[in-house]
């Protein structure tokens, strides 16, 4: 720190010294907040390799970024402010003007509208394949402008898997770039740049951050595809915050004991609905009953706490009745966080290029940190209803 004799109040006030360089240690990095960067030098100002402006990040970032491009084996980290910005920022980095997308049809429906509205509006085009298609049909898919194949294993509400390896290794041979959205996995069940996938996408805001009151977005990526997303964000001026920088990285401190935890009471609570006489059929890869379960084992490490059931066919009024009957799940969007949420899903089913032909109607279950038994027994409360048959205020409710 530069001696600065003042001798007004008002100049002292101003340039007191920022304390900087008598920092504390502490186990968590400071949260850092500043848009100047003071520079040292004059030659600094027009140093490329140096941070001299604070939207690309300072301390807090900078170490959030390095903690998450270790946990998905990356060449390079880039933060987005919510999970939607890293699709959409993603995309834009890698795509150009009559390029095509390849994209599964269970992606996370604000992609399929970013992908349909805007990228559509910059003449890039979109098609779907089946979300079990095998590296095989995809292939046959590509043609001369496909760039990008759109993954998301397990897809979003259905749970399909994908056979991510040889579908990369197949994109890899055709010179077609892949990105996944690995939300479900927390980047701690499945590492899809170990398997050639040149970026993978996560909305931390889900179990990253892990208490349903933060948005961020991470975009880890390997290889060539790190020039096209650093070049991107700088040009776009992608930033988040010191503050929730701070707030991911301490939900990542504890993310595999809750993710462990999750995992564990979500197969109890799924293995318990596929045994209830009004669950048609539980969409969960860790099942063994379930079509993705051999693709699953052989690639990922556990379950998250996020998995669909469809019910035996019943009418929408039955539905509403059994979710809104429940106290533990909470109706609401998004998930990850602490608590157990529910959510019906077939009016997002309507959008879907392939169609999806259930049985019955498509809840989706997000199984958080409360007790097990709790759960179940709010859950067999809510199946009660959905026939009229459990007494409430006693009173006998009409058979719907
Ligand atoms: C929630 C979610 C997103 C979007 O994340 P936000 O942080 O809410 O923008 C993207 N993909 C999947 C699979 C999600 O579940």
């Amino acid at each position: 720190m530069k001696e600065c004799v003042n001798t007004h109040e008002s100049t002292r006030l101003i340039h007191g010294d920022a304390g900087c360089e008598r920092l504390q240690r502490t186990p968590g990095p400071p949260v850092q907040r500043g848009s100047t960067v003071l520079l040292d030098r004059y030659d600094d100002v027009y140093d490329t390799s140096m941070v001299t402006y604070g939207r690309v990040g300072l301390t807090t970032q900078r170490t959030l970024r390095d903690a998450l491009r270790d946990l998905e084996h990356a060449d390079e980290a880039f933060l987005y402010p919510s999970g939607l910005a890293a699709i959409t920022g993603t995309l834009s980095a890698l795509l150009s003007s009559g390029d095509e997308v390849l994209a599964c049809d269970s992606v996370y429906n604000p992609t399929r509208r970013f992908l349909q509205g805007t990228l559509a509006r910059f003449g890039v085009t979109a098609r779907y394949f089946e979300p079990s298609a095998d590296a095989a049909a995809i292939r046959a898919m590509i043609t001369p402008a496909t760039r990008v194949i759109f993954l998301e294993s397990p897809g979003s509400l259905t749970f399909e898997m994908q056979d991510v390896p040889a579908i990369a290794r197949m994109a890899r041979e055709m010179g077609v770039m892949t990105v996944i959205d690995n939300t479900w996995s927390a980047g701690v069940l499945f590492k899809p740049l170990d398997h050639g996938v040149d970026v993978s996408i996560q909305s931390l805001t889900k179990y990253v951050c892990g208490h349903s009151d933060v948005f961020m977005g991470l975009a880890a990526a390997k290889g060539k595809a790190v020039k096209l997303l650093a070049a991107s964000s700088y040009e776009t001026g992608w930033a988040v915050s010191p503050d929730d920088a701070y707030l991911a990285l301490r939900g990542l401190r504890t993310l595999l004991p809750r993710l462990s935890q999750h995992g564990k009471a979500a197969l109890k609570v799924a293995r318990w609905l596929s045994t209830q006489p009004e669950v048609h059929a539980v969409l969960c890869p860790g099942l063994e009953q379930d079509p993705g379960h051999a693709i699953w084992k052989r690639d990922f490490s556990g379950v998250c706490g996020l998995f669909g059931i469809v019910l035996k066919p019943v009418g929408n009024d039955a539905v509403k009745r059994m979710v809104e009957a429940l106290s533990l799940f909470g109706l609401g969007y998004s998930w990850g966080g602490f608590e157990s949420l529910i959510l019906p899903c077939d009016p997002q089913l309507a959008a879907r290029t392939h169609g999806v032909r259930n049985a019955g109607p498509l809840l989706r279950i997000h199984v958080g940190l409360e007790a097990v038994d709790d759960l179940i027994g709010d859950l067999r409360h809510g199946l009660d209803r959905l026939t009229g048959a459990s007494v409430e205020n006693g009173q006998m409710e009409a058979v719907a």
